[in-house]
């Protein structure tokens, strides 16, 4: 029969230490960090031995070391770290959405290290507003009067809505009700900001009638919504910007037009037609244009909010704007990623995003095959098939839009693909890519070139462990 253990019993925190597992993990994650785990877990232990919890015999020191350096490892794989995006959704919203440009990591690098014109005027010595470092070559690309910058496009939509709409009516169509990700969906939005929602029209036509048989001296909005993450298809109708436009000014409501993924070029020639693009709203007349840094824009992750100066200086004015604001880095690489809109010509891409955009597929192609030839080299065993594939966009932009690509399908005799899938992730660099057809599906279209040997080192050595992890 077990006897109860004694505290007594448990190992000294300097003999676990000792043991050559947390030797190890001090090595790898420092001495004061291996030191905080061990003795937390011998509190743990101690605390349930004196509450009569554990059995005997109590973990020897070599044991408890074991434990404590694999927890250690554990939380060590949720720290943020970077990662190669083999999944072929260019803007994927777990992995952080958009790459940045080299000039804009330097810019974020410049800032971060010490301080920042963020709200001085140096001309004048006197405190200026924030978004001034970026409105200007905003407004240059946008046609727009006046700009505003905020944490995101959710925060933009729902503080626009605030400070214009407040205890008054928004007016938006049916079929623009969306969910953005995240349970945050418009009505709740609207509600949440105080105003009232007034939908008109149905969920697949709705026509600039509906509009105007909705506007009441109550109406402060008229709200349109591109639907980036669904399509209605078949039978539907929507309004275009330039017929609301009319419709809002003859009432003297502000059009408000949520684009979502921010195009800031016409990316028609590379097959996405149904991108608005922001200068294309604000030439259409609409009032306010709100938008996502870190979607098509290939930018830091911020809102976007564009328009007519006193609608901009009253979400500038409204309290939230102050909890939403955004830091010097997001300014800074905002700011050089515009500076290379502005710099480049039609036939150069500015940002990452846009080079993926348009990458040659014959490139991609030869590329692909070069690198299943190195993994066949470096492991006979792989077998990797290498096919035409669809890339997306993703990060909740042109749901249904695949973009050409190539994919290797990659498989090892006696190793599960969601096996090999994780081997990749805990890999150094951690790889994130798809399972199908009990296939790895690895994408080289979001992924720089230049990574290109990190990555055949990295597969080859996951592939190894999960061979050998599998008997
Ligand atoms: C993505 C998106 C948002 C949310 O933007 P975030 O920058 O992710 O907060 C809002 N509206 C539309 C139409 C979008 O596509």
């Amino acid at each position: 029969m077990n006897e109860t253990p004694s505290p007594r019993d448990l190992p000294r925190v300097d003999t676990v230490l000792q043991a050559e597992a947390m030797r190890r993990a001090a090595d790898a994650y420092g001495q004061p960090a291996a030191t905080t785990a061990v003795r937390s877990a011998l509190a743990h232990l101690r605390t349930e031995v004196v509450a009569g919890r554990q059995e005997a015999p109590l973990p020897s020191a070599e044991q408890l070391a074991e434990q404590v350096a694999a927890e250690m490892a554990r939380s060590e794989s949720t720290r943020l770290r970077p990662v190669f995006n083999a999944t072929g959704i260019l803007l994927h919203t777990n992995l952080g959405r958009a790459p940045l440009a080299e000039a804009a990591c330097q810019a974020i690098y410049e800032v971060a290290r010490g301080y920042a014109n963020v709200e001085l005027d140096l001309t004048s010595g006197d405190r200026t507003r924030r978004s001034l470092t970026v409105a200007p070559a905003l407004c240059r690309l946008t046609g727009a009067e006046a700009a505003l910058v905020v944490n995101n496009n959710a925060g933009a939509l729902g503080l626009t809505l605030g400070a214009l709409a407040a205890g008054k009516e928004i007016i938006v169509s049916h079929g623009e009700l969306i969910e953005i990700g995240g349970g945050y969906r418009l009505p709740e939005v609207i509600e949440m900001f105080g105003a009232r929602l007034r939908a008109v029209g149905s969920t697949n036509k709705t026509r600039v009638s509906d509009y105007v048989q909705a506007i009441t001296s109550e109406t402060a909005v008229l709200l349109a919504v591109h639907p980036s993450n669904y399509r209605i298809s078949g039978f539907t109708a929507t309004p275009r910007i330039e017929e609301l436009a009319v419709v809002a000014r003859e009432h003297q409501t502000p059009l408000v037009h949520d684009i979502g993924s921010g195009a800031m070029v016409d990316l028609t020639p590379w097959g996405f037609a149904e991108e608005p693009v922001a200068a294309d709203s604000i030439a259409a007349g609409a009032d306010v244009v709100l938008l996502s840094g870190d979607k098509l824009l290939g930018g830091p992750q911020c809102g976007v909010i564009v328009g007519r100066r006193d609608l901009i200086e009253r979400c500038e004015q409204h309290p939230l704007s102050r909890a939403l604001r955004v830091d010097k880095m997001t300014l800074a690489g905002l700011a050089a990623t515009l500076a290379l809109y502005e710099r480049t010509g039609p036939q150069e891409n500015p940002t990452p995003v846009l080079r993926m955009l348009r990458y040659p597929l014959a490139e991609l192609e030869a590329r692909t095959r070069r690198i299943a030839r190195q993994l066949q080299e470096n492991n006979e065993r792989w077998q990797i098939a290498v096919l035409p594939d669809d890339a997306y966009l993703g990060g909740g932009t042109t749901p249904d839009q695949a973009l050409p690509s190539w994919s290797m399908a990659m498989t090892l005799p006696a190793v599960s693909s969601e096996r090999l899938a994780q081997a990749i992730r805990l890999g150094e660099p951690a790889i994130v890519a798809r399972v199908r057809n009990d296939a790895l599906i690895v994408s080289l279209h979001a992924i720089a070139e230049e990574d290109d040997p990190k990555l055949v080192e990295a597969i080859t050595t996951a592939g190894q462990l999960a061979e050998g992890g599998s008997g």
